[in-house]
C-alpha cells in the first residue's frame, strides 16, 4: 500500500514537473491599454461620448484579459486589445486615425515579445486595416525588425494581412480636426489637437511580458514624419527582466528621451519600481523637456502602472489582484 502511495506521488510530481509553467494557475496575469493621453477636457465631454469611451476600453481590456486567464500568451493578448481599439473609430489609430497636413492617413505600429526580445515595427501606412498585424507579422515571419511604406505594405500582401482602400480611414470628426490645425497654423497658434494612440501591455501565466502601440500619430503631421510609436525603445518596450511599456504624447520628445527603455533601465539598473520609474521619466524628465504625455506598464509581478502629465489619458487595466480600473482624467 505505501508503495502503491510513494509511486502515485512520483507520478504525479512526474506530471506537475513536465506541465508547461503556463499552466501554473498560481501564475498572476494582468493587462493594461491606452487610448492616448492629452487636453481631454471635461467641459468638451458630452456624458455619452465619456460613456463611449468607457465602453470601448472596456471591452478591449476584457477581451485581453480573458486571453490571459485562459492561458494565452501576453502577444496574443496584447494583439487582440490593439486590434480591437484600431476598429474603433473614437481612437487616433486604425480607423479614426487623424490627418497629415495633406490630407492623408499614415499609420505607424509595434510589438515587442518580452521573452525573446524579438519585435516588430511598421510605419507610414497608407491601406493596412490593423497595422498591429502586420507589426506582429514583420516579428514572426520576416528577417527585420522594422518596415515602412511600401515595401512593409507589399509584405501586408503576401502575408494575406487585411487591405483597404484609402478612404475605410476617413472620419469626418478627424478631418474637421485637420482643417482647425491648419488654421491654427496659419494664424500661427500652437497646435491643440494632440494624441489618441493606443497600446496595450500583458503579463501572461508563462510570466512573459508583452507591449505593442498603434497609432495615426499627429494631426497636421508632415508627410514621411515618424513618430516615437514604432521606434523600439521609445514609444514601445517589453523585457521580461523588467516590464512591459506602451507610450502616448508628443513622439519627438519620447524619440528623444527614449522614454519606454529608459523606465525599463531604470528597473534593471537602478533597482527602481515599475511606478517609480515611469513617474521619474514622464513626470520629470519629460516634463523638463517640455514633452506631454503617458505611459502605461505591467512588470513581472503582475503590477500595473498608468502615468501621465497630461489633464487626461484614456486607460483601463486589470492588474494581478483582479483589480479592475476604467479612466479618462488624470484626477
Ligand atoms: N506618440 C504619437 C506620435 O507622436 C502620438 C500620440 O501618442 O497620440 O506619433
Amino acid at each position: 500500500m505505501t508503495r502503491l502511495v510513494t509511486r502515485l506521488v512520483a507520478t504525479l510530481m512526474a506530471v506537475a514537473a513536465s506541465l508547461p509553467a503556463a499552466q501554473a494557475a498560481d501564475q498572476p496575469v494582468a493587462i493594461a491599454i491606452h487610448g492616448g493621453a492629452g487636453t481631454i477636457s471635461r467641459s468638451q465631454m458630452t456624458a455619452e461620448r465619456e460613456k463611449a469611451y468607457l465602453a470601448a476600453l472596456q471591452d478591449a481590456v476584457e477581451a485581453g484579459h480573458r486571453i490571459l486567464e485562459s492561458g494565452g500568451s501576453s502577444l496574443d493578448a496584447v494583439t487582440e486589445a490593439v486590434r480591437l481599439l484600431e476598429d474603433s473609430p473614437l481612437f487616433n489609430a486604425g480607423k479614426g486615425a487623424v490627418f497629415t497636413h495633406d490630407g492623408r492617413n499614415e499609420l505607424d505600429a509595434a510589438i515587442m515579445d518580452g521573452a525573446t526580445l524579438n519585435a516588430g515595427a511598421v510605419a507610414g501606412l497608407h491601406h493596412v486595416r490593423n497595422p498591429i498585424q502586420l507589426a506582429r507579422a514583420v516579428m514572426e515571419k520576416s528577417a527585420h525588425v522594422f518596415m515602412v511604406g511600401d515595401g512593409a505594405e507589399e509584405f501586408a500582401l503576401e502575408q494575406g494581412i487585411r487591405l483597404v482602400p484609402r478612404d475605410y480611414f476617413y472620419t469626418e470628426e478627424r478631418w474637421q480636426r485637420l482643417q482647425n490645425a491648419r488654421e491654427r497654423e496659419r494664424a500661427a497658434l500652437p497646435q491643440t489637437d494632440k494624441f489618441g494612440t493606443v497600446g496595450a501591455v500583458a503579463l501572461d501565466r508563462a510570466g512573459n511580458l508583452a507591449a505593442a502601440t498603434s497609432t495615426g500619430g499627429l494631426t497636421n503631421k508632415r508627410y514621411g514624419r515618424i513618430g516615437d510609436v514604432p521606434v523600439i525603445g521609445a514609444g514601445t518596450y517589453a523585457n521580461n527582466a523588467a516590464c512591459a511599456i506602451s507610450a502616448t504624447g508628443d513622439g519627438e520628445y519620447f524619440i528623444r528621451s527614449v522614454v519606454a527603455y529608459d523606465i525599463a533601465a531604470r528597473m534593471m539598473y537602478a533597482d527602481a519600481k515599475l511606478e517609480q520609474a515611469a513617474t521619474e521619466v514622464i513626470g520629470t524628465k519629460l516634463v523638463d523637456m517640455g514633452g506631454g504625455g503617458g505611459v502605461i506598464g505591467v512588470d513581472r509581478y503582475g503590477n500595473v502602472a498608468m502615468v501621465m502629465n497630461t489633464p487626461g489619458m484614456y486607460r483601463a487595466s486589470i492588474d494581478a489582484n483582479g483589480q479592475r480600473v476604467v479612466r479618462i482624467f488624470a484626477d
